[in-house]
């Protein structure tokens, strides 16, 4: 019986090594297998740029968008940024893709913005890796801008925490250069990265928006709630605006108006959909405007 188990346990733990080396190997392959095909995606022109509406707590109208990537893959159909955009964060496709999606931002922000009135704008992720790329100043983007008719207060650059703590001077430059041409910036899931708020004060940003992990667990005088209040109070004193994200329920709705949050973006409201879709939005949002004029 001493055997048998012993002979048991140690087939096992083989059969638990092959199916853990056959589980690293199968994400390794598939890892390469999507920096390979992600490489031919954006001439093949799989990549498509989807849009979440942001709504405005004092009016609920649709003010703003975020911009998110998706890849519709010939065989495996559409694929969720957070699995193939670290992969080209790693083999520096993400520049062109960035490059990529900002246009296509800016094309819509133009073609858009007529319909929601000055306060549009279509905020863009941008990746560190695009931040320290040495190709970095190489796009034009006040041309672009100029191209496209569009003041640059209507694009907002999403970027994270721990990017601003990076002693690089090329992320000071670049921030710059954004503010040069008006474009706006936003901190992205606030509250989930570092402890330190001197950041606040050194870059000249926009808004924040707080993370989905504080949202998600709102309740009247919970912790969260707390949190997201105090970080509401202190971005309004320091001039900035706050966008909740993940907002999935009117509960967290009401909780985010009674601490006057600014924006906030969600399921609740709309899940990211293509571009047709969301202008579909914004036309019959501003014919219910027109016909609440005109009644
Ligand atoms: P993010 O910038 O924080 O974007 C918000 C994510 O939350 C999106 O996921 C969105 O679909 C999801 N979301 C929105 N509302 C809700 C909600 O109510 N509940 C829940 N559970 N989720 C919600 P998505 O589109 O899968 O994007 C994931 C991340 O991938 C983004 O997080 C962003 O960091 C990155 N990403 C997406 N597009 C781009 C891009 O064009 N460039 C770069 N560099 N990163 C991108
Ligand atoms: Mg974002
Ligand atoms: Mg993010
Ligand atoms: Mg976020």
């Amino acid at each position: 019986h001493a055997d048998q188990a012993m002979y048991e346990a140690k087939s096992r733990g083989r059969n638990n090594l092959r199916f853990f080396s056959l589980a690293i190997k199968e994400a390794m392959s598939q890892r390469v297998m999507l920096a390979r095909d992600l490489k031919a995606a954006l001439e093949k022109n799989e990549l498509r740029d989807y849009y979440q509406p942001i709504v405005s707590l004092n009016t609920g109208k649709i003010v703003k968008a975020e911009a998110l990537m998706r890849w519709q893959h010939p065989e495996r159909g559409l694929i969720s940024p957070a699995l193939f955009i670290p992969v080209a964060e790693e083999t520096g496709d993400i520049v062109a893709m960035g490059n990529w999606i900002f246009s296509r931002a800016v094309a819509h922000a133009s073609k858009w913005q007529p319909l929601v009135g000055e306060a549009f704008a279509i905020s863009v992720n941008k990746s560190p890796v695009q931040f320290v790329d040495p190709q970095r100043f190489h796009h034009d983007w006040g041309k672009i801008l100029q191209d496209n008719a569009l003041a640059g207060k209507h694009l907002v650059v999403e970027i994270t925490e721990g990017l601003l703590l990076n002693p690089d001077p090329v992320v000071e430059q670049r921030l710059l250069y954004y503010r040069d041409l008006g474009i706006q910036v936003a901190i992205d899931d606030f509250g989930t990265g570092y402890s330190s708020l001197s950041y606040l004060s050194k870059f000249d940003i926009d808004y924040l928006k707080i993370d989905q992990s504080f949202t998600r667990n709102l309740n009247a005088g919970n912790e969260s709630y707390v949190l997201c209040e105090a970080i509401i109070v202190m971005a309004h004193k320091l001039g900035l605006k706050v966008i909740a994200e993940g907002v999935e329920t009117a509960l967290q709705r009401d909780l985010l108006m009674d601490i006057h949050c600014d924006f906030a973006q969600g399921f609740f409201y709309s899940p990211p959909v293509p571009a047709e879709a969301f202008e579909q939005m914004l036309v019959q949002q501003s014919r219910q405007e027109a016909a609440l004029l005109q009644g």
